[in-house]
């Protein structure tokens, strides 16, 4: 049995029994017990050119076979050479690659990189982070701290750092219904945080360019993105751009970034550059940031022992070299367009508010009211019963809560890999539909007797 307590295993969640996945292929997984389950979400948004693709393993093992771990301390190796060489290329405006195991770790590093720019500036005033709300950009304690997730930080408020919140542009939620003077939808409210700070203790703002799961994606207005670049030039604040979900492909274009026309200071990237063949996470930065460090203290401060690795770096090297060979980011920018058509048909659920997203990345926002767009009470835990429900019916998918007003809020999130074949997605909606119909039918079965 693959629970609490009879496994060894310390599980992700110690109430529920775990299947066991064998294999996987494309958009499928299989368990021991033959299930097939429709992977609608790539994992966590990672599996993007599909499960079982052999190359990526065979490249890993001649890797392995050849050399498989330097320290990034005394030696470089081909493997992050070749990474850090392909991701530079093909990411506009950035000079130079340091490779990292996850996101958490590349938004830990980033968050630095701009501190530590400053100082090495002679501007150590320059500290205070901006953030969005909602957001998430890690799990680890400084990443946490510009994650507006209160589920996630509810243990930790004495560990976590301070860093100043701004409304995300999330106009299903802000209700602003497209006005242009929107402080959160036309980035002014940026520009009035650090007035508010005073910008000589600004060190950085971080956004995702397009919402992930916090905000269910969320896509911003044309001309956000261009504005916020603007304001931060304007005030000397760096702009990191988290693109850990919404980059390597998965919104149609290779970064988010680029299809708004702004070039970062700083960028993050993982989840899909390795599709889930490896851990390997990126931070990305213009010569500009790195060369106060190159004259200074001559390193970036955030040893890590796997940092570089070569293995994982192979794999990554290998899952781009497939997305190219099949010309994945096209597909995925193409086949989102039929994504997103079939998805509407979802609208006509009860209990679904919103389908929203870009590529092939969607959100479908979970309500009480669609009029209101009144959340479910958190106590009904809709999101959680829902994945459950798909799961059962063979979909997976991604949950996220708490994004209405901190704590009620349920959305499910899709990202399937950019194989996807149009008949796969005409299941994810049956399957979908499925779900929520079992959902609905569970809310009322549990709900008091009038
Ligand atoms: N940034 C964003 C936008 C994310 O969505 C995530 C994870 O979901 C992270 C950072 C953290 O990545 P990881 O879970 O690999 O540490």
């Amino acid at each position: 049995m693959h629970r609490y307590p009879d496994s060894p295993v310390f599980y992700r969640n110690l109430a529920r029994e775990f299947p066991l996945a064998v294999r996987g292929e494309g958009c499928w997984i299989e368990d021991e017990t033959g299930k097939r389950y429709l992977d609608a979400v790539g994992g966590a948004f990672v599996a993007c050119i599909g499960h079982g693709v052999r190359e990526i393993g065979d490249a890993m093992a001649q890797q392995a076979g050849r050399i498989a771990y330097v320290s990034g301390a005394a030696f470089t190796n081909e493997g992050v050479e070749a990474l850090a060489a392909k991701l530079v290329a093909r990411t506009p405006g950035m000079d130079r690659a340091y490779i990292l195991g996850s996101g958490s770790e590349a938004t830990e590093a980033a968050l630095k990189l701009a501190r530590q720019h400053w100082v090495e500036r002679d501007q150590p005033t320059k500290h205070r982070v901006i953030a969005l709300k909602p957001a998430y950009h890690g799990n680890t304690m400084l990443a946490l701290s510009a994650s507006a997730r209160e589920t996630y930080r509810a243990f930790w408020p004495e560990w976590l750092t301070d860093v100043q919140r701004i409304a995300a542009p999330y106009s299903y939620r802000c209700g602003c219904d497209g006005a242009a003077d929107c402080p959160s939808c036309s980035g002014d409210a940026l520009e009035a945080a650090i007035l508010r700070e005073g910008a000589a203790r600004v060190a950085a703002f971080i956004a995702e360019p397009i919402g992930g799961s916090s905000t269910g994606a969320s896509v911003p207005r044309d001309g956000y993105l261009r504005r916020i670049r603007e304001i931060c030039d304007r005030h000397e604040v760096l702009l990191i751009a988290d693109e850990v979900l919404c980059g390597a492909g998965r919104t149609g274009t290779w970064t988010a970034s680029e299809s708004f026309g702004v070039v970062p200071d700083i960028m993050t990237l993982g989840k899909g550059i390795s599709g889930g063949y490896a851990p390997v996470s990126a931070v990305l930065a213009r010569d500009a940031i790195i060369e106060p460090l190159a004259r200074g203290t001559g390193a970036l401060v955030h040893a890590q022992t796997y940092s570089h690795h070569a293995v994982t770096c192979a794999a990554a090297v290998a899952a781009l070299d497939y997305v190219d060979k099949h010309d994945l980011i096209a597909r995925c920018r193409n086949v989102g367009v039929t994504f997103h058509e079939r998805l509407q048909a979802l609208r006509d659920l009860p209990g679904v508010g919103d389908v929203r997203g870009r590529g092939l990345l969607a959100g479908v926002e979970f309500v009480a009211d669609t009029v209101t767009r009144a959340p479910f009470p958190r106590s009904l835990k809709f999101a959680e019963r829902f994945v459950r429900n798909a799961q059962q019916a063979g979909l997976i998918v991604w949950p996220n809560v708490g994004h209405a007003d901190g704590t009620n809020g349920d959305l499910a999130m899709l990202a399937p890999a950019f194989i996807i074949s149009d008949s796969e997605i005409d299941l994810v909606v049956e399957r979908f539909t499925t779900a929520m119909t079992r959902t609905m039918a569970d809310l009322h079965a549990s709900a008091p007797a009038t």
